[in-house]
């Protein structure tokens, strides 16, 4: 349902002036996803002159059957391009490097403008090394929705509001306290995203980690919400 309101949102701001339509699936810092059908549907309505820029940094967390990470739009001849990063389930944030795949009339482009050696050849190497590296992808992957899991339940139990997400973090609405909230974690050595830059000021964005890591922030959050129901009833 809501999809459906988003997909239309979408076609009513296409005006033909627009150029480009950028889409992050998994969407950053909502965690939610466009579904296959629905992206299809909308490349089948959008002006033939427009490029989709299709963001998938975190399509490797997604585990949704109807997710796409849009290349087999990009096979089928849309005019899109994929983006993907080494930044995310790689772990290689500090190379540098991704990569989009688009149809070669589309690359021919952005060729024209690209700057020389803009990616260095040692990133390149690693890069393509990652790509080898089913394993370290699958224990991710596995490791994650685990610990999605462990979260969803952990604000569940705490009455705490949150989008369920197809990406390695969860939007979680704690209120008019959040950015206390974020600051309390903090001095405890906790660092999750607070909501503000989005202007989301009563949520925070919380990155899943290591089971143990994530049983240490469930008790932290824990005890600060304790303390301050104490607080407001005193
Ligand atoms: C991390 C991220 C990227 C990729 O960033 P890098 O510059 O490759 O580290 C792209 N899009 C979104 C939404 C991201 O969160």
């Amino acid at each position: 349902m809501i999809i459906t309101i988003i997909f239309f949102k979408i076609v009513e701001a296409v005006t033909e002036r627009s150029k480009m339509l950028c889409i992050c699936s998994p969407n950053n810092p909502t965690g939610t996803y466009i579904s296959k059908r629905v992206m299809h549907h909308l490349l089948d309505v959008l002006p033939k002159h427009m490029l989709v820029l299709f963001d998938a940094a975190y399509s490797q967390f997604a585990t949704a059957s109807d997710y796409t990470n849009g290349l087999e739009f990009v096979r089928a001849g849309y005019p899109l391009i994929v983006l993907q990063t080494f930044s995310k389930i790689y772990g290689l944030a500090g190379l540098r490097v991704g990569f989009g795949a688009a149809s070669a009339d589309i690359i021919k482009h952005i060729m024209k403008v690209k700057e020389p050696f803009n990616v260095n050849a040692l990133a390149q190497v690693a890069a393509a090394a990652a790509l080898q590296d089913d394993e370290h992808v699958q224990l991710s992957l596995q490791s994650n929705t685990r610990g999605r899991e462990q979260l969803y339940h952990a604000f569940q139990e705490l009455r705490l509001p949150f989008i369920e997400s197809m990406s390695n973090f969860i939007l979680v609405e704690l209120g008019p306290n959040a950015k206390l909230i974020y600051e309390q974690l903090l001095n405890k050595g906790i660092i999750v995203r607070y909501g503000g830059i989005w202007q989301l000021p009563h949520h925070v964005r919380v990155s899943i980690g290591k089971e143990e890591e994530n049983t240490a922030f469930i008790k932290e959050l824990t005890e600060i919400l304790a303390s301050q129901n104490l607080f407001e009833w005193s």
